[in-house]
């Protein structure tokens, strides 16, 4: 009797072990690579898509409910209420399906995406954007391979004025020198440099409506940055930068560019060439100025605590305070500079 008693005991453990095993195997969890959660983070502003709470501890919740299948479109960031919402199915739940949560994911991550194009182009009567500096070695092509539609008017005017060619590269050669500094605006007459500025000051905004940068200051942490930017990543900024004067070759001056904060830096070169008219000689890219700009990154370096984003500044100009009140995200600091660590090498 004994004998049969552990023998039956020995059965169904047996039994519960393969059941157990079965169970795990039919809904097998597979981590959610941290590449994937960091851009459903960013993608939805660390906020619930349902409740639009984030104050709440969050959550990626696989909409299927298959938590194998971490695939970007099958995850949405809900907050612990909403995801107990989703997992309960009664008379007073309020029966967040598949369906709805789809719904809300796409929707809230559409919203995300335009406030946050919104906040970095559009300026206000107050603070204009006003974009002063343009690498035109990068932007033709950057506008062409984004596929842009860059033909309107302006263009025609550019291309027909033998200022432009067909590839957006500046081909006039006229030489209207107006300041010390030898700029690719005074190739033309004034009144064409303006055309050109507004011209490109269009496009760019165009670009970034387009690839849409990341925020830099919304993933201010090492593992976040490594999460989601690479070689070849565009960010944006807004905020302080120092300037500082390198050397100066046939009247075009190379400026060293760089921001620290938290151990995390910014850092890269540009050239009074790409600037227009007096912000080549005057203080908007001189000593510490606050600006925004659009980077592209080039390599990100870590050294001992420090980590370094090496940047190719593509266009940067002044204005925009508003950027602070418009951007869906919370960002490292809103113009609160106070408890930043700046370097010491500035220049003036
Ligand atoms: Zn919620």
């Amino acid at each position: 009797m004994m004998k049969n008693n552990i023998l039956s005991s020995f059965f169904y453990t047996c039994l519960s072990f393969l059941l157990v095993y079965n169970n795990i195997m039919a809904k097998k969890r597979i981590k959610i690579p941290n590449i994937t959660a960091m851009r459903i983070f960013y993608k939805s502003a660390k906020t619930c898509a349902v409740c639009k709470n984030n104050n709440k501890p969050l959550f990626i919740h696989h909409i299927d409910e298959n938590p194998s299948n971490n695939n970007e479109e099958n995850l949405i960031l809900i907050c612990a209420e909403c995801h107990n919402e989703a997992h309960t199915k009664h008379d007073y739940s309020i029966n967040l399906d598949n369906k709805r949560l789809l719904f809300f994911k796409t929707e809230w991550e559409k919203e995300i995406k335009e406030k946050s194009i919104n906040a970095m182009i559009k300026g206000d009567v107050i603070s204009p954007i006003n974009w002063t500096y343009f690498n035109f070695s990068i932007i033709p092509k950057s506008i062409i391979s984004y596929g842009i539609d860059y033909k309107n008017e302006k263009y025609r005017y550019l291309l027909e004025s033998n200022i432009i060619n067909k590839e957006l590269e500046i081909i006039s050669k006229e030489n209207n020198k107006h300041f010390d500094k030898k700029t690719i605006f005074d190739c033309v007459n004034i009144n064409n440099a303006h055309i050109l500025k507004s011209y490109f000051e269009e496009q760019v905004n165009n670009l970034i409506s387009v690839i849409m940068p990341y925020e830099i200051d919304a993933i201010w942490t090492k593992k976040e940055i490594m999460s989601l930017i690479n070689p070849n990543t565009f960010v944006y900024h807004n905020g302080g930068m120092y300037f500082k004067s390198l050397y100066d070759e046939n009247g075009i001056e190379t400026r060293k560019i760089h921001m620290q904060a938290k151990n995390i830096r910014i850092e890269g070169l540009i050239y009074t060439y790409y600037m227009f008219g007096l912000s080549s000689i005057i203080n908007s890219f001189k000593r510490h100025s606050n600006i925004i700009g659009l980077y592209l990154v080039k390599n990100i370096i870590c050294e001992k605590k420090c980590m370094t984003l090496n940047v190719t500044p593509i266009v940067l100009g002044s204005g925009n305070l508003t950027y602070y009140s418009q951007t869906p995200f919370k960002l490292r600091d809103k113009r609160d500079l106070s408890y930043l660590t700046w370097d010491n090498d500035m220049d003036g």
